[in-house]
């Protein structure tokens, strides 16, 4: 559902992913892991152009994303469309990122109301059901600020769902979190794996990898190292620079 073509990017001259290729089938779950910089969140933010990547093409469902092309030629998409795109992308941030001024049910509505022009009242309806689905029904009403961060990771999740995304992009989404909160976090993605959602999932988490994982890919200095099943990148890699990551943070 998700192929990567070359992906190049750089920041100021220095080259934060070198040719990515990468394809995710649907209904997968992929995890990330790779040390701090190596372009786990550039890579995540060019699958929905957020960043926008020098070379090499991202499509989603065989739509170019960020691009029309006409013969062998691209151009920039506008802005709304852009976001029209992006709206079919869940993004769920280390750091939840809710409306703190807009109730657990408002944060959910917000963007399918906003971004996909779908009505009010049946959005609402859906939203409930996706709160109960991670366990916050009787949260609908409260603000971010009254949440623990689990729960407020679980709305954002939630409000990721609400887009009827095609696939949904985790960046870190237990990192923020104490100890003890991290686990009915995991549950709630484990439980959208177990219902057939495509993900990609950022995390240190290797045990969820272990058990939850399709493909892990493992990403050093922008390179696309390792990439295959959980019991080969993670039990037995090909690589030595996948082995020392291993072993500094098992
Ligand atoms: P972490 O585990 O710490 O989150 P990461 O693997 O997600 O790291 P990225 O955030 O993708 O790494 O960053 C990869 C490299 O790109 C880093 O060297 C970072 O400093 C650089 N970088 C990322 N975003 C920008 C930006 N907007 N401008 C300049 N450099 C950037
Ligand atoms: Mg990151």
């Amino acid at each position: 559902v998700i192929d990567l073509r070359g992906v190049t990017k750089s920041f100021s001259g220095q080259v934060v992913l070198h040719d990515i290729d990468l394809r995710l089938e649907e209904g997968t779950v992929t995890v990330v892991l790779g040390p701090s910089g190596s372009g786990k969140s550039t890579l995540l933010r060019t699958i929905n152009h957020l960043e926008k990547v020098d070379r090499g093409q991202v499509r989603i469902k065989d739509t170019l994303i960020g691009y029309r092309q006409s013969g062998d030629r691209l151009h920039e998409l506008s802005e709304r469309e852009v976001l029209r795109q992006r709206s079919r992308i869940g993004f769920v941030f280390q750091q939840f990122n809710l409306f703190p001024h807009l109730t657990v049910l408002e944060n959910v509505v917000e963007a399918p109301v906003s971004a996909q022009r779908r009505r009010r009242t049946e959005v609402e309806a859906e939203a409930r059901q996706l709160l109960a689905r991670v366990g916050l029904a009787d949260k609908a009403a409260a603000y971010p600020r009254q949440l623990s961060g689990g729960q407020q990771q679980r709305v954002a999740i939630a409000r990721a769902l609400a887009l009827q995304p095609d696939v949904i992009l985790f960046d870190e989404p237990t990192s923020a979190l104490d100890p003890e909160l991290v686990g009915e976090v995991l549950d709630v993605i484990k439980e959208l794996a177990r219902d057939g959602a495509t993900l990609v999932v950022v995390t240190h988490e290797i045990g969820f990898a272990r058990e939850v994982a399709d493909t892990v890919v493992f990403l050093d200095g922008g390179r696309l190292i390792e990439q295959g099943p959980p019991a080969q990148v993670l039990d037995n890699p090909r690589h030595e620079r996948t082995r020392a990551f291993l072993e500094r943070v098992l």
